[in-house]
């Protein structure tokens, strides 16, 4: 470097040394323009760099967010009607078809706690609105691919030839269709089966009253539970033995112990190979066949199925808080006040009008709830759920009020009152 800037200086003579400054000015300010230029454009990489950063955690968040809303939705159901598409539908018996049904949006499905039901709104031809009933999901909740729900077509009652068919159950047996399309709320329901607990548990099921319990019992099996179970299960004869091949499959399990008990037997049935014993189901065979009363009791069949066996229970020395019980339809189980009630009024009696009917009756304390007096009154209220769910036998309140027995799960409309869970609290007008 020396000998060049002696070269330059001898060539530039006096001027050198300016020059020479000038020079070296000129690569010092290149160096500082370069620096600035390098620096400037680092930071712009930099925050670049910053900004998709930020852009990605950003897109991490939201579908981490999305992936959270999802999860909660396949944990706790869905709000409303989902769309089901009828994937097969199976003769079990006379009049009794199952349905295995598929979300339409082909996303995951909730599990769901073994004795829930399910809410259908139905559009059926004819009917100005759409009908809503609930049914039982039937199969264990365990693998949940599909939903299935077992329905028997409820016939007319037979001291009344006049009135038409069950009309839900009529359109589940005679229109339903594979591929079909259903509307359906998410399963729901009190009656469960506790899968956390340990305690032997004794199944009782009265004719299609047999679908949550099997639900129950293969929750069991599949669950690899050691669980002591016993299934009653209890109907006519061959022609309504529903469900048979779960049943027979149950019989696998060493914890798990099956009794079907038909009370006529037709001639082509074969005890011990279609049924375990001739007869109903009733509080002596559960005697006779239980080693002790010694566990939780779970019952689903008809009003009288269930009351004689609860009363019986009861007498058997069942504490109330180990039977449990569904009602497909008018429940005339319990007469006492179930332990969260209120107090049962025994002050001066009270006045139920239905306005519309133009009755006006003598409240009957010993009623459950104001459907189940109406019904017994010889009134047509639609219901669904009977448990406060589904809001269909909500009834205008002309006057007076109510008490509710449980909080209902979707609070009626203002001025009306959930029949199926509330009772009057005095005098009661009802536009029914
Ligand atoms: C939680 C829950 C779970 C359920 N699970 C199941 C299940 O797993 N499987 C199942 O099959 N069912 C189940 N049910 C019952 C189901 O919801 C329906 O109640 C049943 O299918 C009857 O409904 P439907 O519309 O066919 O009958 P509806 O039309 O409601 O008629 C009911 C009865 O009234 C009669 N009737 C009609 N008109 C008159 C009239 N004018 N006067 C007098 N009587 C009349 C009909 O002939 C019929 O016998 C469940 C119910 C509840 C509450």
């Amino acid at each position: 470097m020396q000998p060049i800037l002696e070269h330059i200086q001898r060539a530039l003579g006096d001027n050198a040394g300016l020059a020479l400054g000038y020079f070296l000015l000129a690569v010092l300010s290149s160096q500082v323009v370069l620096l600035a230029y390098s620096s400037a454009a680092r930071l712009s990489h930099e925050r670049r760099q910053r900004r998709l950063d930020h852009e990605r955690l950003e897109t991490l968040v939201r579908a981490a967010k999305y992936r959270y809303k999802e999860a909660q939705e396949v944990i706790q159901g869905w709000n409303g009607y989902r769309k089901f598409t009828v994937r097969q539908k199976t003769g079990e018996c006379e009049d009794v078809f199952s349905f295995y049904m598929v979300p339409h949006d082909r996303k995951p499905l909730p599990p769901f706690k073994p004795g829930q039901y399910l809410t259908f709104g139905l559009d059926i031809p004819g009917r100005d609105k759409t009908v809503v009933r609930c049914y039982s999901l039937s199969d264990s909740p365990t693998r949940p691919d599909c939903y299935r729900v077992t329905i028997k077509r409820e016939k007319a009652p037979p001291d009344k030839p006049g009135v038409p068919h069950g009309v839900a159950s009529s359109f589940f047996s005679d229109h339903v269709k594979e591929g079909d399309l259903l509307n359906v709320k998410a399963p729901t329901g009190h009656f469960f089966l506790d899968m956390t607990k340990n305690t032997p548990i004794c199944l009782l099921g009265g004719g299609v009253g047999l679908t949550p319990m099997l639900s129950m019992a293969k929750a069991v099996a599949e669950s690899g539970s050691p669980r002591e179970v016993w299934l009653f299960f209890g109907c006519r004869n061959g022609a309504e033995h529903m469900l048979r091949e779960d049943l027979n499959r149950l019989r696998g399990f060493d914890n798990i112990r099956v009794v079907v008990c038909y009370s006529r037997p037709g001639k082509a049935d074969v005890k011990g190979e279609d049924y375990d014993r001739e007869g109903r189901v009733t509080i002596e065979v559960l005697k006779e066949i239980l080693p002790s009363n010694n566990y939780e009791f779970f019952m689903c069949g008809n009003g009288a199925f269930m009351k004689a066996l609860n009363d019986g229970l009861e007498a058997w020395g069942v504490p109330e808080k180990d039977i449990h019980y569904e009602a497909f339809g008018p429940a005339t189980v319990k007469k006492k006040a179930a332990p969260t009630a209120p107090t049962v009024t025994t002050g001066p009696a009270c006045k139920v009008i239905f306005a519309k009917s133009g009755k006006e009756v003598e409240w009957n304390p010993a009623q459950s709830n104001l459907l189940d007096f109406a019904l017994e009154q010889g009134l047509r209220i639609e219901s669904g759920c009977r448990a406060g769910s589904c809001g269909v036998c909500s009834v205008a309140i002309k006057s007076g009020t109510v008490d509710y027995i449980k909080a209902p799960d979707a609070a009626p409309e203002g001025g009306s009152c959930l029949t199926c869970i509330c009772r009057p609290k005095g005098d009661l007008v009802l536009d029914a």
